[in-house]
């Protein structure tokens, strides 16, 4: 049976070896004993029970298959709250977070006059994006907006519900469909349209390490623009006038979704930096002339 301090000198070998980050070994033992991360502080010496220890055994080897470890706890911390994620979903990524930074920060810029303003966020996922904004718009103005979250995806959208039951916010609406076509009522017009649909070139060797989460959600033809061009092309017919469309894309996509963006006559077109610096997401305003 191992130790705590056995398992946290052994997690930094293996993260090295199997390209997964230490922290995956040390969080997954918190999660098998049911401990906050300060027992890893405060209980060297513990050692595993048996029942314990094949617990955890069985979850390092599925980590070394190649299971995210999002998966085997069936949580991530995505904003300020906590989304549950499986084989249906992609698992949120903290360069997301920006999307909805930058959403927030237009919104506060660019009050509506709307009494009753609508967002929609197109290929939900988790909900990670939606029920995010809807969490802090619910906070900060009650239920005066009304966000709509749309996915392909039918499993992908039961787990989207539960996080908006999970995070208390009671306004947002699912619906199923591919794209726009998922909108019941083909009229409505949106103040701002989110996404972060797939964009990965479907020849990127990247793809290769991400084997777990649902290709439909990673990657796209086209050098990965096709999904990006079709929500752009078709968002004018969707956005109220001086409305927002903010798309997260590939490190090296920024120019092309400018170019995109502006070509279907969006103004104030630009592209801001993800966490590490790289290009992830782009934005403009739509304003007829
Ligand atoms: N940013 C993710 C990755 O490169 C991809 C997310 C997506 O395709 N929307 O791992």
């Amino acid at each position: 049976m191992s130790s705590v301090r056995d398992i946290k000198r052994q997690s930094v070998t293996w993260a090295e070896t199997y390209h997964v980050p230490s922290f995956w070994m040390t969080d997954w033992l918190l999660y098998v004993l049911g401990q906050a991360p300060l027992f890893l502080i405060t209980n060297d010496n513990y050692v595993l029970n048996h029942d314990e220890q094949a617990r955890f055994d069985k979850g390092v080897v599925q980590i070394q298959a190649g299971t995210p470890l999002a998966y085997l706890t069936g949580t991530q911390a995505f904003w300020s709250l906590d989304f549950q994620v499986n084989e249906h979903t992609l698992i949120p990524r903290p360069d997301t977070e920006v999307l909805v930074e930058q959403v927030l920060a237009w919104m506060a810029a660019n009050p509506t006059a709307n009494a009753a303003p609508r967002l929609l966020d197109l290929g939900t996922g988790s909900g990670c994006i939606a029920i995010s904004l809807a969490y802090e718009l619910q906070q900060a103005q009650g239920n005066r907006w009304q966000v709509t979250a749309v996915d392909m995806s039918t499993g992908a959208l039961a787990v989207a519900k539960q996080n908006a039951a999970l995070n208390k916010v009671t306004n947002v609406t699912f619906a199923q469909g591919s794209w726009y076509d998922a909108l019941d009522d083909t009229d409505a017009r949106f103040e701002v349209i989110v996404s972060n649909p797939p964009y990965i070139d479907e020849a990127d060797a990247h793809l290769a390490q991400l084997i777990a989460e649902p290709i439909s959600a990673l990657s796209a033809p086209n050098h990965g623009l096709a999904d990006i061009e079709h929500i752009v092309a078709h968002a004018p017919q969707h956005l109220q006038t001086g409305g927002l469309l903010a798309i997260e894309h590939g490190y090296d996509q920024g120019v092309a979704v400018a170019d995109l963006m502006r070509a279907w006559g969006f103004n104030d077109v630009h592209t801001v930096q993800d966490y590490g610096g790289r290009d992830r997401v782009t934005m403009g305003q739509y304003v007829t002339v």
